[in-house]
């Protein structure tokens, strides 16, 4: 059954509740008020039976208010038939009695299962109202009620212990609402039918007491009300979760519970001090009572006093602590350096730091899932923890950065020995629930200098600028800082600083390497290679500066003009008649490039103003591209094949890709990497292995260029491998566009390719 519909009728009970129980205190007759009471009662079984069918109450609670109900319903069918001072009138009474004690019993049950994280503290506070609550409920109705009853000794014991298990019921309901857990409609209505079945046994007792005149249409109407706010509770929907803790509540009910709990606290003190006790009955109470209360205060402020300290040492100990390691985080561990500064003065050490960064650390992140990166990050921090001495601290800095302090060292032989046994435990693989996997480090090594690294935040600058030097040197391997390296950090920032105008400024230049067709010998494309030369005429290599470009975005409109500018020398030479009208223009083109929005556009543009065919451009890309926001990736390169464009994987082999992606992605051509190229003529693995990568590029379909041919014996293993292009010093290296009529000249002039097979025209 659809749950709106029942949630309904639950509101309509308790507005039918609210109702009645007003009608009842303005003017219905005596005789329609037992009615109404009658009628409210057996409403509640039918509700408990719709909610049985419906709602699917919890097995232990459902049998509970089932009991509670038909109690309920007996007592009131017996109550008006005997008479107050009648010794039947025990059996209404026990019912009674019979109801809270269930009701009592259901809450605590409802409290154990729903109780939050802090459940002494709930608990506690929902003792000290309870009591607060008990000392109130003997002096105001028990005590007077028991001193002035006509009813028989046994009903007046039930109709007091009715009432004491009243204060276990408040205690229930305080808990139930100081818990954490959200409350739910169906809590705030057994809340509210509760509150109102204990304000009417309070009107009722005031009554029966004698101290004040209360007309008993009041507590009549106060049950009615809590009768119908009971079928509302079991017939809403979320009765079904009342057991359950569910969501924790952002606003804890601190304030509330606070207040209660004082009032709880000072309401038994004044009524302490301003009433005087009436026998020795009352007296023994009274002095019991206040005796658990400030007990039971005491115990509740020492938890509250611990739980404060065990906050603070946690919130101390989370701040510094790197959560997924466990390791200290930057914070602790400048901390650790600095006293290990401190000390080191007077005893003659060196303490030593090392910067450890894991190595393509991106590429495992982007190819396995961000859940093999946490794993991978753990294992590292537990392989560093293994394989150091306990002198030693790891900490965990941030992404994939470690940093461990020796406070041992006397100087950098002994760091570096450090140094290499991390390097040397990586040399095992990881051992994660995906399967084994290789991660190398680069590691990055500042010892204390007075003058260069003398304080902590020096010595972690340092080490890390050592690391990048071990990450420039090809990773897997340590750098130690010096401080020349801090003359190369300033010069990046110098480079980072004037690429933004070496476009305006006419600095930047595209060189062009010819493409040759490894069996015609005929030059059939070109590859345009950026060159910046600096204000000061010193030339920057295009590994350096292409990736600051791409760091900083730079790399955007430098590549948009790369793009234009190489389109436009394509058709310059084309219209010159150097080379043939269909010969192709390579560009490379880096990620960054391809997840501007503007990218696609910009291509259009290159080749409708220099009037190249789309066909003849290829995109360079690297695998990288295929692994990082593949999906952005593969939506620009998918938008520019159907416009003719071709995309080519550079450096192929180098990088992490799949099968699945290469054949995902909208690929025309993979150029083998050079490092492959190199050992062609003479190793026999690199042999196997280009043949291999030649082969499946065949099966996909794909035109094969090689990268960095500089012998005639790796061309000619080219030419016996079936690999239809080929690129590298051998054939040219990247001329400007001026030199390129004459470096084509100089090939065909020696007669093609395809005929001497490996001797170089210009050498
Ligand atoms: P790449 O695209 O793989 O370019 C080939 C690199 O190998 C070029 O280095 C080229 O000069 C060099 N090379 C060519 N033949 C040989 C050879 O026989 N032996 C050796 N050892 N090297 C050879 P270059 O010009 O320094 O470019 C380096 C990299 O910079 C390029 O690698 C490319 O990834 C990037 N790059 C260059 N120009 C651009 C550009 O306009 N845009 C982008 N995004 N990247 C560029
Ligand atoms: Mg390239
Ligand atoms: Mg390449």
């Amino acid at each position: 059954m659809n749950s709106a519909p029942i949630s309904r009728l639950s509101w309509v009970l308790a507005g039918l509740g609210v109702g009645l129980g007003s009608a009842i205190i303005y003017g219905f007759p005596a005789q329609i008020i037992d009615i109404v009471y009658l009628f409210a009662a057996c409403q509640v079984v039918v509700c408990l039976a719709i909610s049985a069918r419906y709602n699917k109450p919890d097995r232990v609670l459902w049998p509970a208010l089932f009991i509670l109900a038909i109690a309920l319903v007996s007592a009131q069918v017996w109550d008006p038939l005997v008479d107050t001072t009648d010794q039947l009138q025990v059996a209404p009474e026990s019912l009674y009695l019979l109801v809270q004690v269930t009701l009592a019993i259901g809450l605590l049950f409802i409290i154990r299962r729903r109780i939050g994280n802090d459940p002494i503290s709930v608990l506690g506070d929902g003792l000290i109202a309870a009591l607060g609550s008990w000392f109130l409920i003997w002096v105001l109705l028990l005590q007077p009620t028991l001193e002035s009853s006509n009813a028989s000794v046994a009903v007046t014991a039930i109709q007091g212990a009715t009432l004491a298990t009243s204060a276990i019921v408040l205690f229930s309901l305080a808990t139930l609402l100081f818990g954490d857990a959200s409350r739910t409609p169906s809590v705030w209505l057994i809340a509210g039918a509760i509150t109102f079945t204990l304000v009417g046994d309070f009107l009722f007792a005031a009554h029966e007491s004698g101290r004040v005149q209360i007309d008993e249409k009041f507590s009549t109407a106060s049950y009615v009300l809590c009768l119908f706010l009971c079928s509302a509770a079991f017939v809403h929907p979320t009765i079904s979760t009342i057991t359950i803790h569910g969501p924790t509540r952002s606003a804890r009910p601190l304030l509330g519970r606070l207040i209660t709990t004082t009032a709880a606290l000072t309401v038994p003190v004044v009524v302490l001090a301003l009433s005087e006790p009436v026998d020795n009955n009352d007296r023994t109470v009274r002095a019991v009572s206040i005796f658990v209360l400030t007990i039971a205060v005491t115990a509740r402020v020492i938890h509250a006093v611990r739980a404060n300290a065990i906050t603070q040492r946690a919130l101390v100990v989370s701040a510094q602590t790197d959560a997924l390691t466990g390791l200290p985080n930057r914070s602790l561990m400048l901390t650790h350096v600095h006293s290990a500064l401190a000390t080191a003065e007077f005893d003659g050490r060196h303490p030593s730091v090392l910067f450890i960064d894991v190595d393509r650390f991106k590429n495992i992140n982007d190819s396995l899932g961000h859940q093999a990166g946490d794993d991978v990050l753990i294992a590292v921090s537990q392989r560093l923890e293994n394989a150091l001495p306990d002198r030693c601290i790891v900490g965990r800095i941030s992404g994939d950065e470690f940093v461990i302090l020796d406070p041992g060292t006397r100087g950098t032989s002994d760091a570096m020995l450090i140094a290499d046994t991390i390097l040397e435990s990586f040399n095992e693989p990881l051992s994660l629930r995906q399967g084994d996997v290789f991660v190398s480090t680069s590691i990055g090594v500042a010892t204390y200098k007075q003058h260069v690294s003398s304080t902590a935040d020096d010595l972690l600058r340092h080490a890390d600028t050592a690391m990048y030097r071990a990450k420039d040197a090809g990773r897997n391997c340590v750098a130690i800082f010096d401080e020349s390296m801090l003359e190369r950090v300033t010069q990046r920032l110098a480079i980072e600083t004037s690429l933004y105008r070496a476009l305006e400024r006419r600095e930047l230049r595209l060189v062009h390497q010819p493409i040759i067709d490894v069996d015609l010998g005929d030059v059939v494309g070109f590859e345009a290679l950026m060159r910046w030369t600096r204000e000061d005429g010193s030339i920057v290599s295009p590994a350096e500066f292409i990736p600051i470009a791409e760091e900083t975005g730079t790399i955007v409109p430098i590549g948009a003009w790369a793009l234009l500018e190489a389109l436009t020398h394509l058709r310059g030479w084309i219209n010159e008649g150097i080379c043939s009208r269909d010969a192709t223009m390579s560009v490379n083109v880096s990620p960054r490039q391809l997840h501007d929005p503007n990218f696609v556009p910009v291509v259009h543009e290159a080749l409708l103003r220099s009037h190249i065919a789309p066909d003849q451009l290829w995109l360079e890309v690297t695998e990288g591209v295929m692994i990082a926001q593949p999906d952005q990736a593969l939506d620009t390169l998918t938008r520019l094949c159907e416009y003719g464009v071709r995309v080519a994987i550079d450096d192929f082999g180098t990088g992490y890709s799949s099968l699945s992606l290469l054949q995902k992605f909208p690929i025309q051509r993979l150029k083998i990497d050079q490092s492959f190229i190199h050992g062609l003529a003479d190793d026999l693995g690199a042999r196997s292995l280009v043949r291999t990568i030649i082969a499946m590029g065949d099966s996909l379909g794909l035109d094969m260029v090689a990268e960095g041919v500089e012998t005639a014996a790796q061309l000619r293993a080219l030419v016996d491998l079936r690999c239809s292009k080929a690129q590298g010093y051998l054939i040219s290296h990247p001329v400007a566009p001026s030199m390129m009529a004459t470096t084509i000249a100089s090939l065909e002039q020696f007669g093609g390719w395809s005929k001497t097979k490996g001797q170089n025209p210009n050498s």
